[in-house]
């Protein structure tokens, strides 16, 4: 872990009453700090010495990386865990799209296209791949440049440049120096002659070297040189070694805060794998195991989704779960004859209900009781979702001013609280039980919305 508070307020000058910082004690400073919440340029009495040990006790145990600018930007690395338990994964690996300057034109486009427009609405989130890595592979230089320039012409996203030329990889980084591109490889070979570059035009760098121990002297050096938006390619020759590999830098960086790994990484599950579906499990495995940046020979739909689904989870904190607020949801254009359906408010349950609902074309209010963000029925197992917790979501809307029936749905699967809900409503409303299932909605719904509608103008 960075430095605590109190090992902060040991370097602090200790300056009674001084405040310039805007605390009242240095210890008070020292505990900001070690939050995050204030920042070391504040206290204008540090020693040099203390600052300098500072700096280096309080920097992220793995940088920060950014690739590409503006509302598409990748970020990447400054991960404090390595077990999603312990804590929330903070960015979400990146997923690239491998072009080779040897494909076709129509297939770049195609491959642009995927990127940009495969995208898929999930739990109320847009999902999606995030960049491009082109590739020199033809030997012919122009064929490379004109490849970069096609693309940065197609779509404004992240790149990565893949070139074993250090010559070319930089004439094509200046053409699109501007997108903060993502350069491979800097190795033990060519870093002395990138170092200069780099500070002159900065930019995202991946370092490759024939295994994690041979990283470290690169890392080194480039960090004397004050060149730190660094990823790490260890070299691994297939999946067994990448799996190795991927868990000893994460382990390095934040359990032995070994600095030298304190970086994101990327693997390439385009050359581990035959691609296809087997592309795909490899892909899913460096999700899980610590990649920053996954590159793919390819996707499509069928590959690409469950691997944005796996990411979300990955990346969602699990001590928090997926809730929405509790409160009457309007799907459609709900009117006073509409009926009303109550469901739990755990996020998977609401966007399934609600876009069930939307399919049956049927307009209706949709009642969300807090739940702690379970689902109907372990929520009901768990006391939570029950006649008392229904009736007390009624009472806090105005759901019985919206409506001119007094009819509710519960789950299915809940059916056994039909008699308390009614009682806990004062017997003024029927508790009616719904699909087992949200897939069940569309066709069950049309039927009982017309029954209330009628119903109603009867009473
Ligand atoms: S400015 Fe520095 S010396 Fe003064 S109270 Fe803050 S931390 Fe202490």
């Amino acid at each position: 872990m960075p430095l605590s508070g109190t090992q902060i307020a040991k370097l602090l000058p200790n300056k009674k009453g001084c405040r310039e910082c805007g605390f009242p004690t240095c210890f008070a400073f020292a505990m900001k700090l070690a939050s995050g919440g204030t920042t070391l340029d504040k206290c204008p009495y540090l020693t040099p010495e203390a600052k300098a040990q500072l700096e280096e006790g309080l920097a992220p145990l793995m940088k920060l990386v950014t690739v590409g600018t503006g509302v598409n930007k990748l970020e990447i690395g400054d991960e404090e865990v390595v077990y999603r338990h312990e804590k929330t994964y903070k960015h979400p690996t990146g997923i690239a799209i491998l072009i080779s300057d040897k494909e076709e034109e129509a297939k770049v486009e195609e491959k642009v296209r995927k990127v940009m427009e495969l995208q898929f609405t999930w739990i109320g989130l847009t999902l999606k791949a995030d960049l491009v890595a082109l590739q020199f592979e033809s030997g012919d230089r122009s064929r490379f440049l004109a490849l970069v320039k096609k693309v940065i012409a197609l779509a404004d996203l992240p790149l990565m440049l893949i070139c074993e030329d250090t010559d070319l990889l930089f004439e094509a980084y200046g053409i699109c120096a501007d997108r903060r591109p993502l350069l491979y490889p800097i190795t033990e070979k060519n870093i002395d002659a990138v170092i200069p570059k780099i500070k002159e035009r900065p930019t995202p760098i991946v370092v490759r070297a024939d295994g994690v121990a041979q990283l470290v002297p690169l890392t080194a050096k480039l960090k004397e040189e004050k060149i730190e938006e660094v990823v790490l390619d260890p070299g691994s020759k297939n999946i067994f070694d990448a799996i190795r590999d991927q868990t000893f830098i994460r382990r390095a960086a934040i359990k032995q805060e070994f600095r030298a790994l304190g970086y994101p990484t990327v693997v390439f599950p385009c050359f581990l794998a035959e691609g296809g579906i087997k592309e795909a499990v490899v892909a899913s495995a460096f999700i899980i195991k610590f990649a920053g940046i996954i590159v793919l020979s390819d996707f499509d739909r069928f590959s690409l989704f469950p691997l944005l689904v796996e990411r979300l989870n990955i990346y969602t904190d699990p001590r928090i779960p997926m809730a929405v607020e509790a409160k009457v949801y309007e799907v459609g254009t709900p009117d006073e004859y509409s009926p009303v359906l109550v469901t739990s408010n755990w996020a998977l349950t609401y966007f399934l209900v609600s876009t069930q609902i939307a399919n049956s074309k049927v307009s209706a209010w949709l009642a969300v009781t807090e739940s702690e963000g379970l689902g109907p029925l372990t929520a009901w197992a768990a006391g939570k979702f029950n006649g008392d917790v229904i009736a007390k979501l009624f009472k806090q809307t105005e759901i019985a001013n919206m409506v001119k029936h007094k009819k509710l749905v519960i789950p299915g699967k809940c059916a056994r609280i039909k008699g308390e809900t009614e009682e806990a409503l004062g017997f003024e409303w029927e508790a009616v039980v719904g699909p087992n299932e949200a897939g069940g909605i569309p066709a069950w719904l049309p039927g009982f919305a017309k029954q209330v509608k009628e119903g109603a103008a009867k009473a």
